[in-house]
């Protein structure tokens, strides 16, 4: 973890002064530090903002508005207006400056003036528009190293004052242990008081203003959705009483800072076409503690059509864990659905999840009183996907793939791969019993282990489920064939972000594991890779089996072994890598909702 000891700047100081002055009309009078003040003289070379910024191909993210009547656009309006309030505040919880750096950002880019010059004009445009993916002057791609000015990213974020440590924050809580909850909530910022302690404030709070505002936007589209006569317009004759107590519930919880009825509410909101996540859920922006949650939003819609699709496969997973290639004891046939999975089209991603690298699907709620009590719901966002794969797979199967195998990649086929993969997760080995009678779970006995072989197992076990359908008539050879072949490009996407994460190490025993086996072969003449069809079956089946029986037994040092033999990357792929460098990192998003909706 990094060091913020010397960050203490002069302007804080100054503020302390100044509160000290004014305390008497402002108590408890905490010091709101507006942050550091960063150069916008210092950055990388023009040139190299520009590369930094293509990591990230820009796209139009569009969804189906013919499946909307006109009480589900004039909801959406509100809603999306509520994501932006999201984007305001997930700003101020990155960065206690970065509204200042933003104002100032967006003055410098603009053209004319005898200050500034049109190239340094451009120059600054590039910078604020690289500093919007990121949400701050700090490359999410890099490590957080800092483009606009040289200050390193404070580590509790904009949640803890600037220049506390760790030390400092767990010696004033000895002290004073009675706040120890408060402080370690997820939805409190920590300030400096006057007298040199620390208080908690609640996000209600500390962001008053803007959460008010949204709970305004998601009130008027709980209304929008079930006012009489805009629920009788409603196009799918849908009932939206549960979504609207969501927005209810979530725009009281704004205002409270108690979440806990709102996530259960979110629990209990039926499919409807429209849909909406909205609040504080992640904590990986505090880098200090883990404590503090990020506001975000995710606004979508559900598409019929694929619903019906993910209901339909749902339909298969009984039959597919009787199905798997291990010893009926092994099996988990007493498993119940355990999350519920559902496929969606992103209208507009807003606050945390749109720094930086875009997500595909989320699992929520995070708190585990509504976990236990009602478990959690996995979202995919399938036109984020498509995004990744139209401006990411696709350019990696034109490099690697053997040509004459590049027309079976397609978008579908690879999204049936994504759900299979889900699905996957949910069956096999979950409670075991170890060789000495002990009672325990699959994820305890292989702790760190668990996850990159967890991952590679539900990606192979997706293929092998897909040849089941097939059997079942539910999808035809030619599907299964293209679901391997579109299969290939995923490899090197998911080993691009490196073999240290659960997926990266996963993809790369994928990847060596069906090398071994014959499945995939690399013309040494073309340096394209050929996805052998007639072996490919098999070896899904036999890698399927070894993961699953390591799971089943529980078998530490088995997948110990199996990860150092297929985990590590062979030179040809390493060489490959590098000419993929090219082809951009991630995508970033171009909500059209915020042109279509106005
Ligand atoms: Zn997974």
């Amino acid at each position: 973890m990094r060091s913020v000891h010397m960050m203490l700047s002069a302007r804080l100081g100054a503020a302390v002064a100044l509160l000290a002055v004014v305390a008497f009309t402002i108590a408890p009078a905490p010091t709101m530090s507006k942050g550091e003040t960063v150069d916008l003289n210092v950055h990388p070379a023009p040139e190299a903002v520009k590369a930094r910024i293509q990591k990230y191909a820009p796209i139009d993210i569009t969804y189906d508005q013919s499946v909307l009547s006109q009480a589900e656009k004039d909801a959406l309006v509100s809603l999306v207006r509520a994501g932006e309030v999201m984007d305001q505040i997930f700003l101020r919880q990155v960065w206690a400056g970065n509204v200042d750096l933003r104002d100032q950002l967006e003055k410098a880019a603009r053209a004319g003036g005898a200050e500034t010059s049109p190239e340094n004009a451009a120059l600054m445009q590039d910078l604020l528009h690289f500093y919007r993916i990121n949400f701050g002057p700090w490359d999410r791609l890099a490590e957080d190293a800092p483009f606009i000015g040289n200050m390193k990213k404070p580590a509790g974020a904009g949640y803890y004052p600037e220049g506390m440590s760790a030390e400092e924050f767990n010696a004033f809580l000895t002290t004073h242990s009675d706040q120890a909850e408060a402080f370690k909530g997820y939805f409190t910022v920590i300030r400096r008081d006057r007298d040199g302690g620390f208080v908690a404030i609640p996000y209600s709070e500390a962001y008053k203003d803007l959460l008010d505002k949204a709970a305004v936007f998601l009130n008027e589209a709980a209304t929008a959705l079930t006012a009489t006569k805009a629920a009788k317009d409603t196009t799918n004759g849908t009932d939206y009483t549960t979504l609207a107590a969501y927005l209810r519930s979530r725009a009281a919880a704004f205002a409270s800072n108690d979440y806990f009825q709102s996530d259960m509410d979110w629990m209990d909101v039926k499919d409807n076409i429209v849909d909406i996540t909205i609040g504080p859920y992640e904590v990986y922006e505090d880098a200090l503690f883990g404590y503090k949650a990020a506001f975000e939003a995710f606004i979508a819609i559900r598409h019929p059509a694929d619903s019906r699709r993910l209901a339909d496969l749902k339909d298969f997973l009984p039959g597919m864990e009787r199905n798997l290639p291990i010893p009926d004891e092994h099996k988990n046939l007493s498993r119940g659905s355990d999350s519920p999975i559902s496929v969606v089209d992103l209208v507009f991603g807003a606050g945390d999840t749109k720094a930086g690298v875009q997500t595909v699907a989320f699992n929520l709620p995070n708190d585990e009183r509504v976990q236990q009590a009602k478990g959690s719901k996995k979202v995919m966002l399938k036109n984020i996907s498509r995004a990744k794969f139209d401006k990411i797979l696709v350019p990696i199967a034109d490099m690697v793939l053997d040509p004459a195998q590049r027309g079976m990649v397609e978008f579908e086929v690879y999204y049936t791969n994504t759900l299979m993969h889900e699905l996957s997760h949910g069956l096999g080995p979950g409670s075991i019993t170890l060789s000495d009678g002990t009672q325990t779970t699959v994820n305890r006995a292989l702790q760190t282990l668990y996850p990159p072989l967890e991952e590679a197992k539900a990606d192979i076990m997706g293929l092998y489920n897909t040849a089941y359908l097939v059997e079942q008539g539910y999808l035809s050879r030619d599907d299964e064939a293209k679901a391997y072949v579109s299969f290939l490009p995923g490899f090197f996407r998911a080993i691009r972000f490196g073999a240290t994460s659960a997926h990266g190490k996963a993809n790369m025993m994928e990847f060596n594991y069906m090398k071994e086996k014959g499945a995939i072969t690399l013309d040494p003449d073309s340096k394209r890779y050929h996805v052998n069809l007639e072996k490919m079956p098999a070896a899904v089946r036999e890698m399927t089996r070894d993961i699953l029986m390591i799971q089943a037994l529980g078998d530490h040092a088995a997948a110990e072994k199996f990860i150092a033999t297929y985990g590590e990357t062979p030179l040809e792929v390493e060489q490959l890598l590098k000419q993929l460098e090219s082809i951009p990192t991630d995508i970033e998003p171009v909500y059209t909702a915020e042109r279509f909706l106005r």
